[in-house]
């Protein structure tokens, strides 16, 4: 099968102005080089600490940003550099929910409102019955109550929020969802549930995901794929289960270590620490990216920048160690 999305060593970099006349001084690469696609129906998660492009690449595929080099390909269609018309059409097919839903919302227009708008915009001639019907019966699969319809955001808990913005990301039927850091501003006992919501939902609508996230245990709870960033670059993806069990770059190996492991309870993990702090994306190191922190770093690391390579099926990994060619060079 053709993948939904392809996304084809996307960059996004922001020039850095400064001085009297704010000339270019810099770039920061906040997206340096991303390749990823998602199946349809699968989700994919993409992990890493805050700052390192997640977002940045979620925002670049819905063309919220205009990636500077790369590509984006939905079912196969470049839409990389499309507008006006045709961006506004394929808007219709990708859907953002974000991590704070209250920001996300009009608290001048009430929940109704807020979630018949797109569907308003996108089919004008709708009668409004039809549309009202239509919201109605999207609030009631997101779990709001029939009241919510009259009702305004601020009168809502965090979690009921969220389901308002899934509601409004529904109502265009989106083949792809990117959902960034969608539980991560709800408290802990809300988060399965909008999590359990999503997954059913996904099920229903055969809907697609780019799961945003830095909690590697919602990663967890939501992928059948993960994508691990660091600064700006994609440093491993596999399914979950290899991410999980048998974690290949370094930098995954030290983020799973702190995950508690419900397995395996008394029994305790070697947790691995990584020194410093990560380098500004303004100025990244040479070489591999992670080779000021990277505990198994090697001489050539500082020099070398390994590709993204498959290792094992179905997963590729950006390191040296992995990569005989460069080993021997
Ligand atoms: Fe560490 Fe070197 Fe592999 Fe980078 S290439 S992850 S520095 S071992
Ligand atoms: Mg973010």
């Amino acid at each position: 099968a053709k993948p939904l999305l392809e996304v084809n060593n996307l960059q996004m970099h922001f020039p850095v102005r400064g001085g009297f006349f704010r000339r270019k001084i810099g770039e920061v690469k906040a997206v340096d080089g991303v390749t990823l696609s998602i199946n349809k129906g699968e989700t994919l998660g993409l992990v890493g600490e805050s700052g390192c492009g997640k977002s940045t690449t979620g925002r670049s595929i819905l063309r919220l940003l205009q990636p500077t080099a790369g590509q984006v390909l939905l079912e196969g269609e470049d839409i990389t550099s499309v507008k006006g018309k045709k961006l506004w059409d394929i808007r219709k097919d990708m859907q953002m929910v974000f991590q704070d839903p209250y920001a996300s919302l009009n608290p001048m227009q009430m929940v109704g409102n807020i979630v018949g708008e797109p569907i308003r915009n996108y089919y004008p001639k709708k009668k409004s019955e039809e549309i009202k019907q239509e919201v109605a019966d999207l609030l009631k699969r997101v779990g709001l109550p029939e009241e919510a319809y009259y009702k305004y955001a601020h009168e809502f808990s965090g979690g009921q929020r969220q389901r308002i913005g899934i509601a409004r990301a529904l109502a265009l039927k989106p083949k792809l969802i990117i959902a960034d850091e969608p539980v991560s501003a709800l408290d802990v006992s809300v988060q399965s549930q909008v999590l359990n919501l999503l997954n059913e939902l996904q099920d229903e609508f055969q809907l697609t995901y780019l799961f945003i996230a830095h909690d590697l245990s919602v990663v967890k709870h939501m992928s059948n794929r993960i994508g691990v960033m660091y600064l700006g670059q994609i440093v491993e993806i596999a399914d979950k289960g290899s991410i999980y069990e048998n974690p290949l770059h370094p930098y995954t190996q030290a983020l799973i270590s702190a995950v508690p492991d419900a397995s395996k309870v008394g029994e305790k993990r070697d947790r691995i620490v990584l020194e410093g702090d990560v380098p500004s994306p303004e100025n990244p190191p040479t070489g591999c990216p992670f080779h000021t922190r990277c505990p198994k770093a090697i001489d050539k690391c500082s020099t070398i920048k390994p590709p993204l390579k498959e290792v094992k099926p179905g997963q590729q990994v950006a390191c040296v160690l992995y990569d005989e060619s460069l080993l021997k060079s």
